[in-house]
């Protein structure tokens, strides 16, 4: 699968899911006014709840790890919002915004590090999945895969954010 991409290759599309944790603890807007204020655009979003086979397919990589089981659980608990993120480097700069995949490491200034304070022991002990709010494509690899595998085409707009006059 590929994604419709940009004429500027430094123009990325990246995706972003609130988790079912971050939709129940109702601060998605927070999370994402985090990632809009940036300067990067949304150009989708939506609200679905995962079905097992779409959260094999998202989470293929993990699939056959000890604790897919539980992140499986964790991703079908609940809705959650998904968003395709557009502008400059998008994919490493939301990563660097979203912070480390444990809470109780993820730096202060990030999503995970202000907002959630899981740790590995924790999950591991519970045998639960580490709640950490926010899911962010990893390189532009899982960015390519998961982009089209959440949205169509017809579900992705393209229009001029007032930080393109000003930052571009
Ligand atoms: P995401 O892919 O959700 O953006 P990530 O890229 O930071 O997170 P991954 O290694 O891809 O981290 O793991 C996917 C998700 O699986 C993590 O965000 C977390 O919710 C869960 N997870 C990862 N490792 C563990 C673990 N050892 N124990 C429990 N849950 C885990
Ligand atoms: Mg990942």
């Amino acid at each position: 699968m590929t994604q419709k991409t940009s004429k500027d290759p430094l123009i990325e599309r990246t995706l972003v899911l609130v988790k079912p944790d971050g939709v129940e603890r109702q601060i998605s807007g927070e999370i994402i006014t985090r990632i809009e204020r940036t300067g990067l655009k949304i150009v989708g979003l939506k609200m679905t709840w995962m079905t097992k086979d779409f959260a094999k397919k998202h989470y293929k990589a993990h699939v056959t790890k000890a604790f897919y089981k539980s992140l499986e659980d964790f991703m079908i608990s609940g809705p959650v919002f998904a968003l395709c993120v557009e502008g400059i480097s998008a994919i490493e700069l939301v990563r660097k915004i979203v912070g480390a995949t444990e809470p109780k490491s993820a730096a202060a200034g990030t999503i995970r590090g202000d907002y959630s304070h899981h740790s590995y022991a924790y999950a591991d002990k519970k045998g639960i999945a580490i709640k950490n709010l926010i899911h962010a494509s990893g390189d532009k690899n899982d960015a390519e895969y998961e982009v089209p595998l959440w949205f169509n085409d017809s579900e992705l707009f393209e229009y001029k954010s007032v930080h393109e006059k000003h930052t571009l």
